[in-house]
């Protein structure tokens, strides 16, 4: 006899939104969390009196209100679209390539490429055309989700570029490196640079930004992780934090259910896991019922990027100190492979960086007179994993020291006026996340690995996954994945009830 029809391990995006669905359709569901509070990476800490935002820069897929997104219709399903305030923001970013380039784009197809045009004149025709392109991919790879048979004479420039990486596009059209590192500097929100990075998942990334607008949430990203628990718990789900799972149970390539790190065995004949398919198949689950191909298969896959991360909070509103945008990107040298060559070494005197400062597109990011800043300098964990203990301290906060050195030399004054500060190494991430190497998207974003081509349904009969570890990381990705687990756990149950009839 089970305890629930579903146990779900872990409350991150793709734990909450599998959870939600699955209560709302009167399915016994128990959520299981090993932190404190709901959310992995999509979570707040308070410091003084900043609540500082940990992972959410600019929200991918939400849309505006006379022009809704995917990302707001699964937020409406879920019954918690009314229950939160979002941001809209009307500028894609601003590049400083100091010496060589300030500029910033709109959230805006043809004002974005009037600004490149502007800046970049020898190669106007090009810009134009490759934004052509860009659209034309995304349409018909949008079409392709409608259409049961999709060929390559319905949708020829799928097919021809689906994947092709960034980069063999950016040199079809583009001939200046400045120009092609300006178009391509959103390739830090997958991880990969443009030479490993298919050009499916750039098209999409800028399609979905210039037409939908990024997006942010009052009270950050915690408030949306709260708000689907709320959701979730008043759908009839049941929850317990501080209570991680340590076994899952399988018998005859069927789950059973789960132990919990305090050694109570509760029972379910399904799981999903928001935890990674790496912890689960290397240490949740007895080697013994470990299906040989997942094993290969994981072999092959390779753990994703981590983040030295500075959380910061102002004395002084973000004009004081020449923050005109929320989202900043410091570019110093414009060879992307040498960029992400980088972020494996400990520091980098032009590490690429992104710096966000919230209060721009939401004046209550923090309280009034002040600003709450973020920044990211995606790092590999290994360098820090090598590194001797006893220096671990004074090089974490040598590297914040250079950082913020640099963050001065183009926005004076920022230094004097630091209020608050935290410094996140990937060793901090892997501590909170409890990821493999602090990982924040999951396994290297190769398409492989993507949602293109990864099943949240593993070969044990019951075991579902969800979350950037199947599929890919980011929130608009790992949100819909938690639905995706829902649905096929739905089909399974209806499937199940057909035979018995
Ligand atoms: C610094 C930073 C910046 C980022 N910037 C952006 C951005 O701008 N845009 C964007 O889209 N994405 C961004 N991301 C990435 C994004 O936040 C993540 O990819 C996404 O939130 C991961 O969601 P997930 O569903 O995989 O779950 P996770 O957030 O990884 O949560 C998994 C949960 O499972 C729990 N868990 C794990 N194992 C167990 C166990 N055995 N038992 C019980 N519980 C367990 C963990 O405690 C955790 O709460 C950023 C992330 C970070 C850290």
């Amino acid at each position: 006899m089970s305890d629930y029809d579903v146990i779900v391990i872990g409350a991150g995006n793709g734990g909450l939104t599998a959870a939600c669905s699955l209560a709302q359709k009167g399915v016994k569901t128990l959520l299981l969390e090993r932190h404190n509070v709901p959310g992995g990476c999509a979570t707040s800490f308070r410091r003084g009196r900043f609540e500082f935002e940990v992972a959410l820069h600019q929200l991918s897929g939400l849309g505006t209100t006379d022009k809704p997104g995917p990302l707001y219709h699964l937020l409406s399903k879920l019954g918690v679209v009314d229950n939160l305030e979002w941001v809209t923001m009307e500028n894609l970013y601003r590049l400083l390539v100091p010496g060589k380039l300030d500029i910033t784009l709109r959230a805006d197809r043809e004002s974005a490429i009037a600004t490149l045009q502007e800046n970049f004149p020898a190669e106007k025709e090009n810009i134009q055309a490759f934004f052509d392109l860009v659209y034309k991919f995304s349409f018909e790879l949008l079409s392709t989700y409608r259409d049961a048979e999709p060929t390559p004479d319905n949708y020829p420039t799928y097919f021809k570029y689906a994947l092709q990486t960034t980069q063999q596009i950016l040199d079809e059209y583009f001939t200046d490196p400045l120009l092609k590192q300006t178009i391509a500097v959103y390739w830090g929100y997958m991880g990969l640079p443009p030479s490993r990075l298919t050009f499916a998942d750039m098209a999409m990334l800028l399609f979905v930004y210039l037409e939908l607008k990024p997006g942010h949430i009052k009270g950050g990203s915690q408030a949306l992780s709260t708000a689907i628990l709320d959701r979730y718990l008043e759908c009839g789900g049941h929850v317990r934090f501080n209570c991680g799972v340590k076994k899952i149970l399988v018998e005859d390539n069927n789950i059973t259910g789960v132990v919990t790190e305090g050694e109570e065995t509760i029972k379910a004949p399904y799981v999903v896991s928001n935890a990674s398919t790496l912890s689960v198949y290397t240490e949740l689950i007895d080697p013994e019922h470990v299906p040989e191909e997942q094993l290969k298969m994981l072999g092959g896959s390779t753990i994703g990027p981590s983040s030295f991360t500075l959380f910061i909070g102002l004395d002084c509103e973000p004009g004081v100190v020449g923050i005109t945008e929320t989202t900043n990107f410091i570019g110093g040298i414009p060879d992307m492979d040498k960029v992400f060559a980088t972020f494996r070494q400990l520091d980098y005197d032009d590490d690429y960086v992104l710096l966000s400062c919230y209060n721009i597109s939401d004046p209550d990011a923090s309280p009034p007179g002040t600003s709450q800043i973020a920044i990211v300098d995606l790092k590999y964990a290994e360098p820090w994993l090598e590194l001797p203990p006893d220096q671990y301290y004074d090089k974490k906060y040598e590297i914040a020291d250079k950082l913020l050195d640099r963050v001065e030399s183009l926005f004076p004054g920022f230094k004097d006026h630091i209020e608050e500060i935290e410094v996140a190494t990937p060793l901090t991430h892997m501590r909170y996340l409890h990821t493999p190497g602090g990982a924040i998207y999951g396994f290297d974003q190769f398409a492989k690995d993507s949602n293109l081509f990864v099943s949240p349904r593993s070969p044990i009969k019951g075991l579902y996954f969800a979350g950037a570890w199947a599929g890919s990381g980011g929130f608009q990705p790992t949100l819909s994945s938690g639905a995706a687990a829902a649905r096929q756990i739905m089909k399974n149950f209806r499937e199940q009830t057909e035979v018995g009839r």
